[in-house]
């Protein structure tokens, strides 16, 4: 396919809040994407599993790009991403366009990279204030919303290195939420943390799945989480979608082998 035939937009009637279209990356000779099409529709919560190395957390970086893809386009509710409209053509997007489409995106990492520097509501409201030009006021609220939201009020004026993993990673959440995302991502969030505290960020992503109306594209590997919170889970292998169905099909019934394979190693 070549860019003239990739649309400028989706259409209204067949526009997903996330779209992977024929999307390739490789490093090198090393293919980790090929041609994948990926759609997570508006509110829908997606899990994608897959043994290591087959492309899942390079999904979420593209997204939030932080790679730069090699084939395909990626849009963001309907808008390309990756590129930009130029003469009736789409061609790579610069730094510029990139940002404000990639500003309704949120991503928390398996390490949570919070500002060490400042309090769980500083952290808050740094990108309220810097990026979304809210006043102080406005991102103060906001923030305090957030932050009783992940139950960390008390814990508002406290710097990260005073905080848990656990309590850190929900600071990293309402820091997330804070930029009123319409997508929001989640890379292996409990994978650094100790299983004491795996439940109090659980708690707060199942939170979120039920009373906000957001969409959502989580790895993980606690088969479990991703049983009780999905829509929809995508089993990928080789850097495509090997098997993809709601967790009651998918974890009770797999069709193909390579997942077979995989859920039997994981339980
Ligand atoms: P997963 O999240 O499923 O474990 P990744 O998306 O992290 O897989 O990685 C897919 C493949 O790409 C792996 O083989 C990994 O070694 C390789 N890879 C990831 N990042 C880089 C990079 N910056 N340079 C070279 N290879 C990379």
């Amino acid at each position: 396919m070549s860019n003239t035939d990739y649309p400028l937009e989706l259409p209204e009637h067949d526009r997903p809040m996330v779209r992977f279209m024929n999307v390739s990356k490789s490093y090198g000779r090393l293919n980790v994407i090929s041609h994948l099409d990926f759609d997570v529709a508006e509110g829908e919560m997606v899990t994608i599993i897959g043994p290591s190395g087959s492309g899942k957390t390079t999904v979420l970086r593209a997204l939030m790009t932080l790679e730069t893809i090699n084939g395909g386009v990626i849009y963001v509710d309907g808008k390309p991403l990756t590129h930009m409209p130029r003469d009736g053509v789409l061609v790579p997007a610069d730094e510029r366009y990139q940002r404000k489409i990639r500003s309704s995106i949120g991503m928390c990492f398996q390490h949570f990279n919070l500002f060490p520097h400042m309090t769980a509501i500083q952290n808050c409201m740094e990108g309220p204030v810097q990026v979304l030009g809210l006043s102080r006021k406005e991102a103060l609220e906001r923030s305090e919303e957030l932050l009783k939201m992940v139950g960390m009020i008390d814990k508002r004026d406290q710097h990260p290195s005073r905080l848990s993993g656990g309590q850190q990673q929900r600071v990293a959440i309402a820091r997330a939420l804070a930029m009123r995302p319409k997508v929001m991502l989640f890379d292996e969030v409990t994978s650094a943390l100790d299983p004491e505290v795996i439940g109090e960020v659980t708690h707060v992503i199942r939170k979120l799945v039920a009373e906000h109306n957001l969409t959502m594209i989580m790895v993980t590997h606690q088969m479990g989480f991703a049983r009780d919170i999905s829509d929809r889970v995508c089993f990928f292998y080789g850097g495509s979608i090997e098997e993809q169905a709601p967790p009651q099909i998918l974890f009770t019934s797999p069709q193909r082998d390579r997942t077979k394979q995989f859920l039997s190693a994981v339980k």
